[in-house]
């Protein structure tokens, strides 16, 4: 049976360029081609859980009235994700321009446009209280992660990967059933720095479930009354890193959603985003259920 996720979220459009260094203040260079892809957390993570995760999944999202806009949803779609109710505002698309340096470092800016007027619709709600798990990220507004947590029936997960890390009201505390963090962001919110398996116990103080990643080191899955079970990564030739996380996040909400455990959902999820990191891109880079499933074994 597969599951149902809604993903509320972000999208963008991602202008990337690859540079010898990113400029400093005042300061012009000259870059390779322009690339523009399609990307943003809620978008990244929607198409991962249709097509590498294999769940109904729905998008819920801003989009201004632009080229941009139908770049995005041909992506969604293409990856099976619905997009019925994606919202149109009027502001531009959400769009990130990033350098990339020959070490893979990235210098992101983003202009969230359209992304920050996302209110949630009579129908957007209903969507929600269908739900088997709802997975939010921070690069909307927190009134809107709010009223999604709201909307969900009673026995459905609500997933928060909090990233990239803000300050967050109690209420969006007790509604998390399962916070995704990395190491970075898990330390921000625990407000102290170690281990992963000593932030995700500090973490636990706040929300029954947390899964922190660790890049090629897999993840930790942490719960209430249980040990931190560290799933290890599976070793890659990684190209480019981008979007692993988001495409973790995807998988995880999919297979929690076919009602797997947290510890073999994670199982899964380290196995996409280790396929994620062998290929180029974000969206782009995303594997489907059937390559997951195998290399998962
Ligand atoms: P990003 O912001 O780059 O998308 P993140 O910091 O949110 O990523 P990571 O912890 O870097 O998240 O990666 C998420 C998951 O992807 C990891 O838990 C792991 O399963 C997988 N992964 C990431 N990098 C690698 C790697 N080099 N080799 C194997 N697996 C990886």
């Amino acid at each position: 049976m597969n599951g149902r996720v809604v993903v509320v979220g972000s999208a963008n459009v991602d202008l990337v360029v690859d540079v010898a260094r990113p400029p400093r203040a005042g300061e012009t260079v000259l870059g390779g081609d322009l690339r523009r892809n399609p990307g943003g957390k809620g978008a990244n993570q929607a198409v991962a859980a249709a097509l590498a995760g294999g769940a109904d999944t729905t998008f819920i999202g801003a989009l201004g009235d632009d080229d941009s806009a139908d770049l995005l949803l041909l992506s969604l779609e293409c990856a099976g994700v619905r997009t019925d109710l994606v919202g149109r505002v009027g502001a531009p698309t959400g769009t990130a321009l990033i350098t990339v340096s020959p070490d893979g470092e990235n210098a992101i800016t983003v202009a969230p446009g359209a992304n920050a007027y996302l209110t949630l619709s009579a129908p957007q709600v209903e969507r929600i209280a269908e739900a088997d798990v709802v997975l939010a990220q921070l690069e909307i507004p927190l009134g809107v992660v709010r009223a999604a947590a709201s909307a969900r029936r009673a026995g459905a997960v609500m997933a928060l990967n909090a990233a990239p890390a803000r300050d967050l009201p109690e209420p969006i505390w007790e509604a998390i059933d399962l916070l995704i963090v990395n190491e970075h962001e898990a330390a921000d919110y625990a407000l102290t720095s170690g281990p992963a398996e000593i932030l995700a116990s500090k973490l636990l103080g706040r929300v029954p479930a947390v899964v922190v990643t660790l890049g090629g080191d897999g993840c930790v899955v942490a719960e209430r009354n249980r040990e931190p079970v560290h799933v290890p990564g599976i070793p890659v030739n990684a190209v480019d890193t981008t979007g692993a996380g988001d495409t973790f996040c995807g998988v995880l909400a999919a297979a929690l959603a076919r009602g797997l455990p947290l510890s073999e959902a994670a199982r899964l999820a380290c196995a996409a985003g280790a396929l994620a990191v062998t290929r180029p891109g974000a969206q782009d880079a995303v594997p489907t259920a059937a390559e997951v499933a195998e290399f998962a074994r």
